[in-house]
């Protein structure tokens, strides 16, 4: 049987009824893994023994009835979080010899509920990136064409999905890094609102930025494990006191009579024809379920990417001040003297884009520019939330392309930074606003696939797993999978 076919709810049906095991559904994904990912390069680390034990724990519990909410389903989580006894890099030769001691709130509630972890998945140095280039474990393909990258940072995971090595795997969004490379793999990401998600041991990049989602073949099987892994931490002090919010149960309502908003300024953008061609025929789909379409603007938006690459560069400077060769991670040979065991543990554990980031933010947090750099960027982003604020005081949901277009060549944005970053200009706003965001494919473009984003207002990931669902119960652009 094509068990990777199944979705994650007729999977989780099959393991209950007995159709199969979790060994069986797990030693599945596990051979998928070791025929195909040879040539994605998706996972760091294939924790093969561990899955396999883990699957029969749940095996064993089906047999009993004594069975947790999500027994025995696989998933692959992006190596940015710790798991306890397991390599967890970060994609960085910084972290290539790092067995964390603890694990992450994350993989503590999955676990808790049962899931088999397949594997560690690979991601863009520190998150820093949109094409999985800059991992130290080497580039990450696109299974749609592995001449194309997977986007970034979280490309493992979505690398790993899309080719069905996974049935689901987890992913972060500090900018973009789970709506873009699931834009890019014909996939459906979700960032939920900051703070839903326990940071707990998720390696910092820029921690006012940084959440944690899923990364799924749909908005169903999104919403199931998204579920799980949000509420209330008290090991992380920006978690929001909420309990696990309820994110299935109202996926099948209609959303007749709800409002999405277009963003003025995003369509007056230069726009490829055929991005501008998906999103006008996915704006259709909605009309025709009774959505109203509504024209806002969003006046500061423009700002969002200046914005984010002073806040971001500048947390990040401070989050990766941590690495200096002393207390784990790597260290550099034969050091001279403590400064010398700073600089060159610094000098060759980094990667180029990572160290970029912490010039840029060592700079703009100096004596005599922090107020010019950092201090404005914070006021400029409080204007962006305040417009977002606005928008949904008559909107439900705002929809726009997820990235500018398609996926692009390996090495082509490599040499041009600002080109790279140009990638999260739809993202970003909603990581500065701390709203959730969602991009589900609409589309296809030379055999490449494209998404739209939804980004919803605070709190509101029901109702935009909602606006996903009904879509995708209406269209099959989600269906469609690369052959591999
Ligand atoms: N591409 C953006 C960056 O490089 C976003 C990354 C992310 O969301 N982790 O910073």
């Amino acid at each position: 049987m094509d068990l990777h076919k199944l979705s994650l709810s007729k999977q989780l049906e099959g393991l209950k009824k007995g159709d199969f095991t979790s060994t069986e559904l797990t030693s599945h994904y596990l051979n998928r893994i070791s025929e195909l990912d040879g040539q994605l390069n998706s996972f760091i680390t294939v924790t093969e023994d561990q899955a396999l034990s883990q699957a029969k724990a749940a095996d064993d519990r089906y047999k009993t009835n004594n069975n947790f909410s999500l027994d025995g389903l696989p998933i692959a989580h992006k190596d940015i979080f710790c798991t306890k006894g397991v390599l967890t890099t970060c994609g960085s030769k910084m972290l290539s010899n790092f067995e964390a001691p603890y694990s992450s709130t994350v993989y503590e509630k999955l676990d808790k509920n049962g899931m088999v972890m397949l594997g560690k998945t690979n991601m863009d140095e520190f998150a820093m990136g949109s094409s999985n280039e800059t991992s130290y474990f080497g580039p990450v393909k696109n299974p749609w064409n592995i001449e194309y990258v997977p986007g970034g940072s979280s490309g493992g995971s979505a690398s790993c999905v899309s080719a069905e090595l996974a049935p689901i795997a987890t992913a972060t969004d500090t900018g973009g890094s789970i709506r873009q490379p699931a834009s890019l793999c014909g996939l459906t990401g979700i960032k939920p609102t900051y703070g839903r998600v326990s940071r707990y041991g998720m390696i910092a990049f820029a921690s006012s930025l940084d959440q944690g989602g899923v990364i799924a073949k749909s908005a169903e099987d999104a919403a199931l494990i998204l579920e799980a892994m949000s509420g209330h931490d008290p090991k992380d002090s920006t978690s929001l006191k909420l309990d696990q919010p309820d994110l299935t149960n109202n996926l099948n309502n209609p959303i007749k009579g709800m409002k999405i908003g277009l963003p003025k300024e995003f369509f007056e953008k230069e726009m490829a024809p055929y991005v501008l061609k998906s999103i006008e025929e996915a704006i259709e789909v909605y009309k025709s379920l009774g959505a109203e379409i509504v024209d806002i603007s969003l006046g500061n938006i423009n700002l969002s990417l200046p914005i984010y690459y002073i806040i971001a560069p500048a947390e990040c400077s401070a989050n990766l001040s941590r690495y200096d060769g002393v207390r784990y991670g790597y260290r550099c040979e034969d050091p001279k003297d403590i400064e010398d065991l700073f600089m060159r543990t610094r000098e060759e554990g980094f990667g180029a884009e990572v160290k970029r980031r912490i010039l840029i933010g060592t700079y703009a947090l100096s004596a005599g520019y922090y107020d010019a750099f950092y201090l404005k960027a914070q006021k400029c982003r409080q204007l962006v939330a305040n417009d977002f604020s606005e928008a949904f005081k008559s909107v439900d949901v705002i929809l726009s392309p997820t990235t500018p277009g398609t996926s692009f060549k390996s090495g082509e944005k490599t040499n041009d930074p600002v080109e790279m970053y140009l990638q999260d200009i739809f993202t970003i706003p909603a990581n500065l606003a701390g709203l959730p965001g969602l991009s589900i494919p609409c589309g296809e473009h030379n055999g490449l696939p494209l998404g739209m984003q939804l980004v919803g207002n605070s709190l509101e990931e029901s109702k935009l797993l909602q606006f996903a669902h009904s879509f995708q119960s209406n269209t099959d652009w989600h269906m469609k999978m690369p052959n591999i």
